[in-house]
C-alpha cells in the first residue's frame, strides 16, 4: 500500500481579494500507517496571502500536540510538532511578501516535525486548531495596508421647503435630484474601493453652505451635487456639467443664480469681482489639483452622460462643461462638480426626468463618470482607522 500525494493547486478566492496557492510538500510516496499509530502526518502546508494579514494552514491528519516559540535576529517563529512525521526534508516555501518571508518544514527528529515560519516585518500573529480536516491556522499580522477607499459625498439638490425648478406637470426637482442620488449612490456602493454619503437622503432642506461643509466634514474626495436644469426658454434641452469658477456666460450665471437662489443682478456683481466672497474663491481655487482635477471629473461625467442617455435617447444635447459661481461648491476641499441633468423646464425632457429608467440611466452614467475619473487619478494615501475585514 502506497500513497503519493502531489498538491499544487492555484484557486481563485471567491471575492478575488487574493490568491490562494497551494504547495507541495508531499512530493513522493510513503508507506500508510500499518495500524492505529498515533504518529500523525503532515499532508500539506499552505497560505494565502491577503493585504493586511497571511494565513498559513499546516494540514494533518489528525490533531497533534505543538509547541511553539517566536525567536530573533533573524526573526521567526517555529512550531513542533509531537508525534509526527513529514515524509520530505526541510522544506521551503518561499512567500515573500511584507509578513512572511518563507515557510520551510521538516523532519526535526524522529518523532518531531518542526514548521518554521521566517517573518519579515509583523505586528501580532494568532495560532488556532481546526477540525475535518484536523489543522492548524496561524495567522501573521502585518501593517494594515488596505487600497485606497474613496469617499464620494453626493448631493441631491434642494429639499424640503425649496423644492428647486418646477416642471409644467408639477414635476419637482427637489424629487427627481434624490431619487437620481439615492440610485447613484446603490451603483457606486456595489465597488468596494468607495464609500458612499449623502448631504441628504430624504426631503428635507440643507443650505447651500451646509453641504459641502458635510463633505469637507466627511474629508470627501469628492462632492457631486446634482440638480437638473430650467429655463424660461421651454425649449432648452440637455445635460452639462459644472465647476466652480468665474464665468463671463450670461447662461451660465443665470444657471447659478437660479440654484444659489439669487438675483441674476447679483450673480453678475460676483462675476465683476465686487464681492468680499471672492477671496473665499480665490482660496478655493488657488487649493493644490483641486481646480484641475474638477475639470477632470466634470468632463467623465458630462462624457458619460451623453454617450449614456444617447444609447437610448438620441436626441440627448450635450451642453459640455462649464464653469460658474454656485454657492454649493464654496469651499468645497476636494474636487468639486455640479451636474444638471436635462431640463425639467422642457416638456420632453420632464417627461423622461419623471421615468425610472431615465433616473436610472442617468445614475449609472454619472456612476461610470465618477468610476472612470477614479481609476484614472492618482491613488492618494491610506485610510486610517479602517475595521480589519478578515474571513473566519
Ligand atoms: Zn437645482
Amino acid at each position: 500500500m502506497w500513497r503519493n500525494v502531489i498538491g499544487i493547486q492555484m484557486r481563485a478566492m471567491s471575492k478575488s481579494i487574493c490568491v490562494l496557492f497551494f504547495f507541495a510538500v508531499l512530493t513522493s510516496f510513503f508507506p500508510l500507517p500499518s495500524s492505529a499509530s498515533d504518529t500523525v502526518d503532515v499532508t500539506d502546508i499552505r497560505y494565502w496571502s491577503f493585504p493586511e494579514y497571511t494565513r498559513v494552514v499546516i494540514n494533518l491528519t489528525d490533531h497533534v500536540k505543538f509547541s511553539e516559540k517566536r525567536l530573533s535576529s533573524p526573526d521567526r517563529l517555529y512550531f513542533d510538532l509531537k508525534n509526527s512525521r513529514i515524509n520530505t526534508e526541510m522544506k521551503n516555501i518561499s512567500v515573500g511578501n511584507e509578513m512572511l518571508k518563507s515557510v520551510r518544514a521538516g523532519q526535526f527528529d524522529s518523532s518531531i516535525v518542526r514548521i518554521v515560519l521566517d517573518l519579515e516585518k509583523i505586528t501580532d500573529y494568532k495560532v488556532l486548531t481546526l477540525d475535518d480536516p484536523a489543522r492548524i491556522v496561524i495567522d501573521i499580522y502585518g501593517q494594515i495596508t488596505f487600497s485606497v477607499k474613496k469617499r464620494i459625498v453626493l448631493d441631491p439638490g434642494h429639499g424640503g421647503h425649496d423644492p428647486g425648478a418646477v416642471g409644467r406637470n408639477n414635476l419637482y426637482e427637489k424629487d427627481v435630484v434624490l431619487d437620481i442620488a439615492l440610485k447613484l449612490r446603490d451603483i457606486l456602493s456595489g465597488n468596494q474601493n468607495y464609500e458612499i454619503f449623502l448631504t441628504r437622503d430624504k426631503d428635507v432642506f440643507i443650505p447651500l453652505e451646509e453641504r459641502t461643509a458635510i463633505a469637507n466634514s466627511k474629508n470627501a474626495d469628492l462632492f457631486v451635487s446634482i440638480h437638473v436644469n430650467a429655463s424660461p426658454r421651454s425649449s432648452a434641452k440637455g445635460v452639462e456639467t459644472y465647476m466652480l469658477n468665474w464665468t463671463t456666460d450670461e447662461e451660465a450665471m443665470k444657471v447659478a443664480a437660479r440654484e444659489n437662489a439669487i438675483s441674476l443682478k447679483k450673480m453678475r456683481q460676483m462675476n465683476e469681482k465686487e464681492m468680499d466672497i471672492l477671496d473665499i474663491i480665490k482660496n478655493d481655487l488657488s487649493r493644490e489639483n483641486k481646480r484641475d482635477e474638477s475639470i477632470k471629473l466634470a468632463h467623465y461625467i458630462q462624457n458619460n452622460l451623453v454617450r449614456g442617455l444617447n444609447r437610448k435617447h438620441s436626441h440627448i444635447v450635450d451642453l459640455g462643461v462649464k464653469q460658474a459661481l454656485f454657492y454649493v461648491l464654496f469651499g468645497a476641499k476636494m474636487p468639486s462638480v455640479l451636474v444638471e441633468a436635462s431640463f425639467i423646464s422642457n416638456p420632453l425632457e420632464e417627461k423622461l426626468l419623471s421615468k425610472d429608467d431615465y433616473r436610472r440611466e442617468l445614475a449609472k452614467s454619472i456612476s461610470a463618470g465618477i468610476t472612470n475619473y477614479m481609476s484614472k487619478s492618482p491613488e492618494g494615501q491610506t485610510v486610517a482607522g479602517l475595521k480589519k475585514n478578515i474571513a473566519p
